[in-house]
């Protein structure tokens, strides 16, 4: 028996269990060096909780924005409001920053607050079991390396497996293909033939980047995005100086792009008369920017604005108005040397297939997650993924999730959600302490409650009532298990405070 000194609870305990000399023993695993493993880590280390590692399967940190370093990546919401609340950036280059300068932000962040120490790289989680006798979680990687903690934090991202189009005969094509989140920069494509299938919110961005370097264009739309503009503009050095040197400043610039989009929310949830005027303001781009009425019609959407994820951009119908870009209706049925085919049956000669076809948001976990008594997250969710919170899973005791069902956001920043998600954990742990609590797993009631809370707020969404399908929706059950259906204050005020009567506590 060895006596340790436990972070967490502050005291000396026994340990029974003999640990093997090469199992890294912590309070905390996080999975994912995305910017929801760096804020939650980074709160953490705030919280004086400092014995966590974070397991991040690539080679670097970043997820989303080391990943997709397609032409003309950046985010869509804008810079100022894109980036942790505790760690503001005054010097943004323009409103809607590239990918370049979001990845720089995340390793700046990690490097300032010593995060980079705690992170293990190249290890892809693929096993996490609970263990019930001493309240531990064991975790594997892809590689048998092992780790033992008290706490596991999935934040393995949204967004992050591509979802590939099964397109028959692929392997027949002769030329590059690749998706937007795996870009071949060692593909020239000037003067190339170059079929892009898909038109959502990654395509919308690579197609201008690329569109005057390349020989022909043509884009297989199966359902056109709704869009509206782009206000991208530079910051000038006056905006900088201020947003460095006047922390008032800052914060008011932050809060009241905080509220332009906070107040989107209404259109997509409860009152879709709310949404007219962003519907005017679709439609007029697409009169000012589209003069060909055939044109036209192809990209004017026939459903509900919102519905599927509403998109910004000034330069996507300008690019799919020059005379080398074909934009056909429809995906891609099959490919053949040299040529792709579409739906309706027309081969086009393409040398490069560019897939912009998104994400799979629905299979996000793939790891092997067993929780209490046998019971996996796969089975948990045979039905479809639930959650409390989007964080806490019932039957699943010391695991939290970021951005875990229904978190994902349509009208406002990620990073406020992931901030009271992280928030919220964190007290969860703090105050186990100060209980001297093992061990804490929500309430299965509770979770159910609160999904037919959820179901019931969907049904009125136009999310669900638009006549669009989308990857929001569960294909198995149409259920949307992505987004928030509330505003980001609403979430942030349900999880301000951790209300552990939610939570079965448990000693040993
Ligand atoms: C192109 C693009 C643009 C976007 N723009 C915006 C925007 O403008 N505004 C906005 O709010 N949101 C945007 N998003 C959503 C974006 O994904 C989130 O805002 C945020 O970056 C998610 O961070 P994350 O840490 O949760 O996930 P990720 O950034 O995906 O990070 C997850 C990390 O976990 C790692 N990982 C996964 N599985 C394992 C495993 N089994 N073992 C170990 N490590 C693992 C991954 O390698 C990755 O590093 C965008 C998404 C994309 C794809």
């Amino acid at each position: 028996m060895t006596f340790v000194t436990d972070p967490l609870s502050g005291h000396a305990e026994a340990s029974e269990t003999a640990v093997a000399p090469d199992v890294d023993d912590v309070d905390v695993v996080i999975v994912g060096a995305g910017f929801s493993g760096l804020g939650v880590a980074a709160l953490l280390d705030k919280a004086g909780i400092r014995s966590f590692r974070i397991l991040e399967a690539a080679d670097d940190l970043g997820g989303t924005w080391r990943d997709n370093t397609y032409p003309g990546c950046g985010c869509d919401i804008p810079s100022p409001l894109y980036s942790y609340s505790f760690d503001q950036k005054s010097d943004w280059s323009r409103l809607f920053a590239g990918q370049p300068e979001i990845l720089d932000y995340l390793r700046d962040v990690a490097r300032r607050r010593g995060l980079i120490d705690h992170i293990r790289f190249g290890q892809r989680v693929s096993h996490a079991r609970w263990t019930e006798a001493d309240s531990r979680w064991e975790v594997t990687s892809s590689h048998g390396d092992r780790y033992r903690a008290r706490f596991l934090i999935s934040a393995v991202g949204p967004l992050h497996h591509p979802a590939y189009p099964d397109v028959p005969g692929i392997d027949t094509f002769d030329g590059p293909v690749f998706h937007s989140a795996d870009w071949r920069h060692d593909v020239d494509l000037t003067g190339k033939r170059v079929a892009v299938v898909g038109t959502g919110a990654s395509a919308i961005q690579f197609v201008p980047a690329i569109v005057d370097q390349v020989s022909a264009l043509t884009v297989f739309q199966r359902t056109p995005p709704w869009i509206v503009p782009k206000a991208d503009r530079p910051f000038d050095s006056r905006h900088r100086r201020l947003a460095r040197w006047v922390p008032p400043y800052r914060w008011w610039v932050r809060e009241r792009l905080f509220w332009i989009h906070e107040n989107r929310a209404a259109g997509f949830v409860s009152d879709p008369g709310a949404m007219a005027q962003t519907g005017a303001l679709a439609r007029t781009l697409i009169e000012r920017q589209v003069s060909d009425p055939r044109l036209r019609a192809t990209v004017t959407p026939n459903y509900a604005i919102g519905c599927k994820r509403l998109l910004i951009s000034s330069d996507w119908y300008p690019a799919l108005s020059r005379p080398h870009v074909d934009v056909r209706p429809g995906g891609v049925a099959e490919a053949r040397p040299g040529a792709v085919v579409g739906d309706d049956g027309v081969e086009v000669e393409a040398d490069v297939v560019v897939y912009g076809t998104g994400f799979d948001a629905q299979n996000t976990i793939r790891m092997d997650i067993t929780g209490r008594d046998g019971l996996t997250l796969a089975e948990a969710w045979a039905e479809g993924n639930q959650a409390y919170l989007g964080t806490s899973v019932a039957g699943f005791p010391n695991m939290f999730l970021m951005i875990g069902p229904n978190t994902g956001l349509g009208h406002n920043s990620q990073i406020f959600m992931i901030e009271a998600q992280a928030r919220y954990v964190v007290d969860i742990l703090r105050r186990l302490r100060r209980r001297g609590a093992d061990s804490v797993e929500v309430r299965p009631e509770v979770q159910r409650d609160f999904n037919d809370w959820l179901a019931g707020r969907m049904v009125d969404t136009v999310w669900q009532s638009g006549g669009c399908r989308s990857w929001y929706q569960d294909p198995r059950s149409g259920r949307n298990t992505v987004l928030w259906p509330d505003t980001t204050i609403a979430f942030w005020r349900l999880t301000r405070r951790a209300r552990l009567s939610d939570y079965h506590l448990r000693s040993r």
